[in-house]
């Protein structure tokens, strides 16, 4: 019996130990439990504060996106500020060209009043023409048609020859057979040398003129020529061994379309009369 009492006592400290720790575990978690409510008003407090900074932040923001426009509008201003800079300087820059271009042709019309005043005389005045009214290119009676070297389609190095070499003393006037309208003037070191091409008025033929004398030249492109104006001075410019006037004659136009070089021998015979 005492045995069973002391067996119900033990039991009894073991039910109390083992209800101690229930006990505290749950007096513990009641404020935990009570606390719950603690964090709604903590929050709530927060969310005054939150309010505030909001306020404080969307002010912020405001006058982050004001200076962010200031300053777009300032570089829109600065670019627009550099395009007009750069337009200014365009159209001085254009102005200054123009004024340079005036300057240059004024200064050439000048040189070539220059050089026509210069110019020596054509030595034959009387101007020999055929009955197509067409003068001899090479002014005077001292010059020469060459041999066979010198013929239309004669053997070049590379190519054949497409016109007819008439040589004379250099310096003799090269004179328009027609009347006409001058299309190029042109150098070209390795070949033609100093050259005009002139389309003839009224017909379907250029005639160029090739190693004129550098400097001798008169005319200039667009320019109308009457027959028998001396052009330039007979020269060796670019590939050529001695005082000589390469002459052709297209019919169609000087490398143009359709435009082919044709024999100008018969030509020059006709117009030396
Ligand atoms: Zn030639």
């Amino acid at each position: 019996m005492r045995r069973f009492a002391l067996i119900l006592a033990t039991a009894a400290v073991a039910l109390l130990v083992a209800a101690a720790p229930a006990a505290a575990q749950s007096t513990y978690t009641s404020p935990a439990g009570g606390g719950a409510g603690a964090p709604e008003t903590d929050s709530a407090g927060t969310g005054g504060a939150s309010a505030g900074m909001l306020e404080a932040e969307a002010k912020a923001e405001a006058e982050r996106k004001a200076a962010a426009k200031r300053r777009a509008a300032a570089k829109r201003r600065a670019a627009a500020k550099r395009r007009a800079a750069v337009a200014k300087r365009r159209a001085a820059r254009r102005a200054a060209a123009r004024k340079r271009a005036r300057a240059k042709a004024r200064a050439r019309a000048r040189a070539r009043a220059k050089r026509r005043a210069q110019a020596p005389a054509a030595p034959a005045p009387t101007v020999p023409t055929d009955a197509t009214g067409h003068v001899f290119p090479v002014a005077g009676s001292n010059y020469s048609l060459g041999g066979p070297d010198s013929r239309f389609g004669a053997g070049r190095p590379g190519h054949i020859h497409q016109g007819q070499d008439v040589s004379a003393a250099l310096g003799t006037p090269i004179l328009a057979p027609t009347a006409g309208t001058v299309r190029y003037v042109k150098f070209q070191a390795e070949g033609a040398g100093y050259y005009i091409v002139l389309a003839g008025a009224g017909e379907d033929r250029d005639y160029v003129f090739m190693h004129l004398r550098k400097g001798s030249i008169l005319v200039e492109p667009g320019e109308t020529v009457g027959r028998g104006e001396q052009i330039a001075q007979m020269g060796s410019t670019g590939r050529s061994s001695g005082p000589h006037l390469h002459f052709e004659i297209w019919v169609g136009g000087w490398y143009v379309k359709g435009g082919k070089p044709v024999d100008p021998l018969p030509f020059l015979l006709a117009w030396r009369g």
